[in-house]
């Protein structure tokens, strides 16, 4: 990037001015507040401002300062935080550096603000609703310009500030220019990994990289027809849809969009209803080529759309959380939740191809990255000890978002997914290994209530609970448990199991759906880098409930 500007943009009380100021100490740029910018040119403050000129003239004033701020070079600034409500602000935010948005939640932003009267729009009855609807109009356009999105819930400013500057480079060497230079063809080439699902005739490729949204022939490839639909979500659209379907267009082809509510809620009868109101709607033919855009829940959705239009169309999926790409882009599973289960109505369906972009992945919530990364260390434990160990050293790089390491991670996952589902596609003993620390993690997560914590946090402490039972049971040592554990944490995921009282988490065992007669099966370690399915007498399972959960 050239002009070398950094912009924080982000809600008020999410830390822009503190971490700017750091920031720009260590990398040797000048830091200026755009608040404090447009004080000194008027010689009244904010609050004064809004109270004499109000709002509107206040923002204008601010696009004067944006407009000139933004022309200079090396700067931090950190904006204001409605600066993003007008659109030539944007634009100038994104063209001339990269955009950061500091996201915080609101709870978070109320203890910070809680005694500061400079906060003019928060001098309401209500400061917390206004700030939740502050939210909702500003996070999309944050969003949109953002090149990195770091959520600001962390204890301390000075591991913030660490993480910022390792993405920041991760984001400079990957490539993964958004707007300001785009990869050349070259450069994405070389960082790309492509390998084969090999299931017969319904094999496939999953190509792995950064900036493969940046190329345009990539998808093209894989879509025969004329029609084409792309299903995504409101959280998605804003970020990556324009980039899929702009270059279809122009290469003429009829590119229809469908835009779901976001959320596992919507994973369900009648979002599939829709995708299906739309096809039908635009006449899509039996040749018209779904496309995925976004996490599992898109892609589960739509791949059973594909599976059931027409008795069967063409499906593209393009995975844009570390799950899916790790994940449910290999194997096949499409379907949706019903009421009375999740995953209960679906079907086994191929994609034709899978584009994993790993840039896609820096605007994804620092808690859904380690939820994916949960995924990617249980294909290391249950399978390969030298990946497992590959991971324990390269946990930084994962964590700060290298495209590289990133790269390798996910094809190397998909790769031991997909060497397991090609000796079980249908999931008729085998496919169980892939539940390691999920018996455990579907007792949290049902326990919890779902939704309390995400599948994979749910899943990172099951492995830990896995992997201290396989310990009772003399199949692996302390050691190796305290591996486990230590990585687990590494990655931001929770160690420590909730406390749902004996008989519950008993009972939530149980129910889980993987479980054949009367006794629960564990998928345990032997040794770590091996499965063993087995099932254990009941003091050595109370044992480590004792040990694992409060
Ligand atoms: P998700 O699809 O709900 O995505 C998580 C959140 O991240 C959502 O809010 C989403 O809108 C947002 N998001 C997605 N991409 C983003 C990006 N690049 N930047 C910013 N935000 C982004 O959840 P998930 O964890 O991807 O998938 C979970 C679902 O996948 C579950 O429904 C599960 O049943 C399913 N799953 C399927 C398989 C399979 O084999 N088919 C395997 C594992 C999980
Ligand atoms: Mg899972």
């Amino acid at each position: 990037m050239s002009s070398g500007n950094i912009f924080l943009v982000g809600l008020m009380g999410a830390g822009k001015t503190t971490i700017g100021r750091i920031l720009a100490r260590k990398l040797g740029k000048r830091f200026i507040d755009s608040d404090h910018e447009i004080e000194a040119r008027t010689g009244a403050s904010i609050p004064w401002i809004f109270e004499i000129e109000g709002e509107a003239s206040f923002r204008r004033r601010e696009a004067e300062v944006i407009r000139d701020l933004t022309a200079q070079d090396g700067i931090v600034l950190a904006t204001g935080g409605g600066a993003v409500l007008n659109p030539d602000n944007r634009a100038y935010l994104q063209a001339r550096g990269r955009v950061i948005y500091l996201r915080a939640n609101v709870a978070s932003i109320m203890l910070r603000t809680s005694h500061d009267k400079n906060r003019p729009l928060l001098q309401t009855a209500d400061p917390r609703k206004k700030l939740e609807e502050l939210t909702a109009q500003r996070e999309p356009l944050y969003r949109e310009i953002a090149d990195l999105v770091i959520d600001t819930g962390r204890p301390n400013v000075q591991s913030m500030v660490q993480t910022i500057l390792a993405q920041l480079s991760a984001l400079e060497q990957s490539g993964a220019a958004a707007r300001s230079p785009e990869p050349t063809p070259s450069m994405i080439e070389q960082s790309r990994i492509q390998l084969n699902v090999s299931l017969g005739e319904r094999s496939y490729p999953i190509t792995i990289g950064a900036g493969l949204l940046s190329d345009p022939g990539l998808l093209a490839q894989h879509i025969g027809g004329r029609h084409v639909a792309i299903v995504t979500n409101t959280t998605v659209a804003p970020l990556y849809l324009a980039r899929v379907a702009e270059p279809l267009r122009a290469a003429g082809r009829d590119v229809h969009e469908v835009v779901l509510p976001d959320g596992e809620a919507y994973k369900t009868w009648a979002s599939l209803m829709q995708v299906f109101d739309a096809l039908l709607a635009a006449k899509c033919d039996r040749k018209t080529t779904l496309v995925a855009l976004g996490g599992g829940v898109i892609g589960d959705l739509t791949g059973f759309a594909a599976a059931s239009y027409m008795r069967g169309v063409p499906f593209v999926q393009i995975p844009t959380t570390l799950l899916s790409q790790v994940d449910s882009s290999v194997g096949g599973k499409t379907g949706l939740n019903h009421p009375l289960g999740k995953n209960m109505i679906g079907s086994f369906y191929q994609p034709r191809a899978v584009l994993a972009d790993t840039a896609t992945l820096h605007t994804l919530p620092a808690r859904e990255l380690s939820a994916g990364l949960a995924e990617v260390i249980k294909h290391g434990a249950i399978i390969d000890a030298e990946f497992f160990g590959w991971i324990e050293h390269n946990i930084g790089k994962l964590m700060a978002r290298d495209a590289q390491a990133l790269a390798h991670a996910i094809s190397r996952s998909c790769e031991i997914k997909a060497d397991v589902v090609r000796q079980d596609e249908r999931e008729g003993g085998l496919r169980a290994i892939l539940n390691f620390g999920h018996t455990f993690g579907h007792a949290i997560e049902a326990g919890l209530g779902y939704g309390q914590w995400l599948h994979g946090e749910a899943v990172g402490c099951g492995m830990v609970m896995a992997a201290d039972l396989s310990q009772r049971a003399g199949l692996i040592d302390a050691a190796t448990v305290a591996r486990v554990r230590a990585l687990v944490q590494a990655a931001g995921l929770p160690v420590r199991a909730p406390d749902l009282g004996t008989a519950r988490w008993l009972e939530l065992m149980e129910v889980d759906k993987k479980n054949e007669g009367g006794a629960i099966k564990f998928i345990l370690l032997k040794p770590l880098g091996a499965p063993s399915i087995q099932s254990v007498p009941q003091e050595l399972l109370l044992a480590t409930l004792a040990a694992c959960v409060g």
